[in-house]
């Protein structure tokens, strides 16, 4: 993991913790090389870290940055709405 990645997880981990999660160690992606991914032990919300995002894209991304622990996931609600 380089040290942008390094930063960013370490950020990402703040955030989460913030938001009640007890996040996985991040693991890296099998085919981005600048993805790590790390899931929460207790809901399995995941967050994402890219240390090359692309101008449209932002370093920290997911539902365990986006959602509190044990909030109903987008994907869920939107299957119930649906
Ligand atoms: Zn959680």
């Amino acid at each position: 993991m380089n040290a942008q990645l390094t930063r960013l997880s370490r950020e990402a981990r703040e955030s989460c913790r913030g938001r009640g999660h007890d996040m996985q160690p991040f693991r890296m992606h099998t085919y981005y090389k600048t993805v790590a991914v790390s899931n929460c032990r207790k809901c399995g919300k995941q967050v994402s870290i890219n240390s090359r995002p692309m101008p449209n894209e932002i370093g920290v991304g997911g539902e365990a940055v986006a959602l509190g622990c044990g909030d109903v996931s987008h994907w869920d609600a939107f299957a119930v709405s649906a």
